[in-house]
């Protein structure tokens, strides 16, 4: 089995991309688990591609071993498309998921039901210490509500409700949110990239 190295320290993102990646004899194991010392990567791309790209590679760089990493948010239409790559520190370094949602409110307060078009966006990018790269990216489209409603996910979930639903990502069970995420989507492309890389 081939060990890859996940960038993330979310325990949840981890699992979504265990079960996607284990069909190709792929066993992922943490930055943590891996024994990688703790430092900080600066998320300073304009794009989620670029987050991605560079906290795969950073981590490749130190272990030399083949390394995923996910870069994800929220872009929301009337907002000509922010939060976006600044979704996780909307409200400032110190802010939270609940301030995060307060503000995205506030920016919104007034704006109509059809105005509030927004997705989710993931990027998953696989580097290899070839200098090989794959790169999947993920969309989820819907609407942002004006209340929290729910108690599940994390994040801007309980804002978010996709497109041929009647809840949000915070009322859907993890089953139901991993078979329609942004995510789970991005996951589907990288699966295919894989297939075809072993088709070479
Ligand atoms: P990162 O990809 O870990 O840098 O996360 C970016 C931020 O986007 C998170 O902190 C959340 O605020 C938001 N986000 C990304 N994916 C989701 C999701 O599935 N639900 C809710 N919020 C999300």
């Amino acid at each position: 089995m081939e060990t890859i190295i996940a960038a993330s320290r979310n325990q949840h993102k981890i699992m979504e991309i265990e079960a996607i990646t284990k069909k190709f004899g792929m066993n992922i194991v943490s930055r943590d688990e891996a024994g990688i010392p703790k430092f900080e990567i600066e998320e300073d791309g304009e794009t989620f591609e670029e987050n991605s790209f560079k906290k795969a590679n950073e981590i490749m760089k130190v272990c030399g071993k083949i390394t995923i990493a996910d870069d994800s948010g929220l872009m929301v239409d009337y907002l000509g498309g922010a939060p976006g790559v600044y979704s996780a520190r909307f409200a400032g370094e110190d802010g939270n998921d609940t301030k995060n949602n307060e503000k995205l409110l506030m920016l919104l307060e007034g704006v109509s039901y059809k105005e509030r078009r927004a997705k989710f966006v993931s990027v998953i990018t696989m580097v290899y210490p070839d200098g090989t790269q794959l790169a999947a990216r993920g969309e989820c489209e819907g609407h942002i509500i004006d209340a929290p409603v729910g108690e599940n996910g994390f994040g801007y979930d309980p804002l978010f409700v996709p497109d041929g639903y009647q809840r949000t990502f915070a009322q859907l069970s993890a089953e139901e949110k991993n078979q329609i995420s942004h995510r789970a989507k991005a996951l589907k492309q990288l699966e295919k990239l894989l297939e075809e890389r072993e088709n070479i």
